[in-house]
């Protein structure tokens, strides 16, 4: 997922932690399993790479159930947020190679118009054909879920600690980069509280959020993974509509949800929409929503506004 896992399992005794070892394997294996069996773009192993490699072919291709459903839901995304948010945009990614950038493999450049426009022609989900438990994909298409895989592979953790049975540990957090899970209750009664990044300073926070047990956290942004040049920023998240960094006005998008998948997607959905329509987008979903704009101007929803807290401490 080309980001930081980190597990925190709270057990209460000795036996509690020896199941909670037991556990983060299992955990680690499933988070192996939905990258490199499922959702990868650039593991040859996995479904999506094979759906890629075959985009143009009119043969049956077999799309697994799973894969299936959440294609189906990433295409409702993209109807509801008019296209800013669309898994399909692939060819656009690997066009800018932002991550590799960022990743300090390679040098970052701004690709010619042409090849742009090129790159968009192959973006839609009109292309994305399923039928009969099969896929086909345009021409040059390339399915990319890099912002949806942690929140999915977050649903999945839950499933495992709800269908855990005998190994039901009372508590613990899981961070996959900026998408979290908090489980079950601290030990010490405490909320849960989740720091949101100063997208203007790294290692400072905008504030503090109290986060329901079982709810996920994500926060999309245009401070971590980008590359300057011609005195401007081109970061990750690409506006389906121009084929170009998405440029909205906000620079931090948080999005608390019961869902894993929901908050990952409207935290990018959002960040291409900019304000009104990504807050109108979340309310649709009944997700709550924190943005920071460029001017540092932080928008919250409502029940946002209740679990917020200023670095000071006040309730805002
Ligand atoms: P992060 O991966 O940093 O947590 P996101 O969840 O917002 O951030 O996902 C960004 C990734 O999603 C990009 O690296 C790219 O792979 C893909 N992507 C970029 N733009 C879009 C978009 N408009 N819709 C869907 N996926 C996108
Ligand atoms: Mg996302």
């Amino acid at each position: 997922m080309g980001t930081v896992v980190s597990l925190t399992i709270y057990p209460k005794d000795e036996q509690e932690a020896q199941e909670a070892k037991a556990l983060e394997q299992r955990i680690l294996e499933e988070l192996w399993h939905l990258e490199r069996d499922c959702l990868s773009r650039k593991a040859d192993s996995s479904e999506v790479y094979n759906i890629n490699q075959h985009a143009g072919d009119l043969g049956e291709m077999p799309v697994s159930e799973e894969l299936g459903k959440i294609l189906e839901e990433c295409r409702q995304m993209t109807e509801d947020s008019d296209g800013a948010f669309d898994v399909s945009i692939g060819a656009l990614v690997t066009l800018w190679k932002i991550d590799e950038v960022a990743a300090g493999e390679i040098q970052g450049s701004v690709p010619s118009r042409a090849a742009v426009e090129n790159a968009r022609s192959c973006v839609g989900m009109d292309g994305v054909i399923l039928e009969n438990g099969c896929i086909r994909l345009k021409e040059g298409m390339m399915l990319d879920f890099g912002s949806v895989g942690k929140g999915i592979a977050l649903d999945h953790v839950e499933k495992m600690l709800r269908d855990g049975g005998d190994t039901a540990v009372p508590a613990g957090v899981f961070a996959l980069g900026g998408s979290i899970y908090v489980y079950g209750n601290k030990p010490d009664g405490t909320p849960w509280r989740v720091a949101v990044k100063d997208p203007f300073s790294s290692g400072g926070n905008v504030g503090v959020l109290e986060v329901p047990a079982g709810f996920k956290v994500s926060t999309s942004g245009d401070y971590e993974r980008f590359f300057e040049a011609d005195g401007r920023r081109y970061s990750h998240i690409l506006d389906p509509a121009t084929g170009y960094p998405a440029d909205s006005g906000l620079c931090s998008v948080t999005i608390l949800s019961e869902s894993g998948f929901l908050s990952d997607a409207l935290s990018t959905a959002c960040y291409v929409l900019g304000k009104e329509k990504g807050s109108a987008l979340a309310e649709k979903y009944h997700a709550e929503y924190l943005f920071v704009d460029e001017n540092g101007e932080i928008f919250m929803s409502n029940g946002m506004k209740s679990r917020y807290f200023s670095e000071n401490g006040v309730g805002n």
